[in-house]
């Protein structure tokens, strides 16, 4: 991948200035944007690779501007949040961004998520649309066959287990909310599911990692759902 291009939307100055002071002195491309309007023209115009979104802009909502972007690209988003609840991450992320960032945040912080993006999106341009086969550290899903395997031993996985790890797998690298995965898996997202869904984690999780308390294939967004990892 050539050196990616980063689309900043933030109209706080001293943020977006601290963005692009941090993407500049990494080597990243930028282009910067005030508002919601002018972030869905640049985006359309300059195609980047990734794109930062501050979610209370002065012209329009940040889930709009989501939204806007959604409706012809899949490029990544990752929302950058002054707004404690999670239930604008939440909205945010069922709308189609990828990951969030937190203000206050750190320059570390905005770099691994942005690592953490890049990767996914070479990821996905190396790997085959169709491909049936998932490698990720040890971990390999063979989706046609419904089995998977952790180095040469199988994984004894229920039906929902599979699926589970299934949904989590096509969307490695991004931040999954509890209603995206109860809806993948049961078609609905009721608090029952959501409360099952802990359940089939935690069972998923005994199978899947080694240490389950500190997981390394899958992550732990508390409050809003879960991510599964690149490993190396
Ligand atoms: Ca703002």
């Amino acid at each position: 991948m050539n050196t990616p291009t980063i689309l900043v939307v933030e109209d706080d100055l001293p943020v977006r200035n601290l963005i692009v002071t941090t993407l500049k002195t990494h080597n990243y491309r930028y282009l910067t944007a005030p508002r919601g309007e002018d972030a869905v023209m640049q985006a359309s115009s300059h195609n980047p690779d990734v794109v930062f979104l501050d979610l209370g802009l002065p012209d329009m909502d940040g889930i709009d501007v989501i939204r806007q972007i959604r409706s012809w690209s899949n490029m990544p988003i990752i929302i950058i949040s002054a707004r404690s609840e999670d239930n604008d991450k939440i909205e945010a992320l069922d709308a189609g961004a990828d990951d969030y960032l937190t203000k206050p945040f750190s320059v570390e912080e905005l770099l691994a998520r942005l690592r953490v993006t890049i990767r996914r999106l070479s990821l996905m341009q190396n790997s085959p649309k169709d491909s049936s086969v998932y490698l990720n550290g040890r971990l390999k899903i063979d989706y046609a066959a419904g089995c998977a395997s952790l180095g040469e031993d199988e994984l004894k996985l229920t039906p929902i287990e599979f699926k589970l790890l299934t949904v989590l797998a096509k969307n490695t690298g991004k931040v999954l909310t509890h209603t995206y995965i109860t809806q993948n898996i049961w078609g609905r997202s009721w608090d029952n599911d959501i409360a099952s869904l802990r359940v089939y984690m935690a069972t998923l999780r005994k199978k899947l990692e080694c240490t389950p308390d500190s997981p390394q294939y899958i992550q732990t967004h508390i409050g809003i759902g879960y991510r599964m990892l690149k490993v190396e």
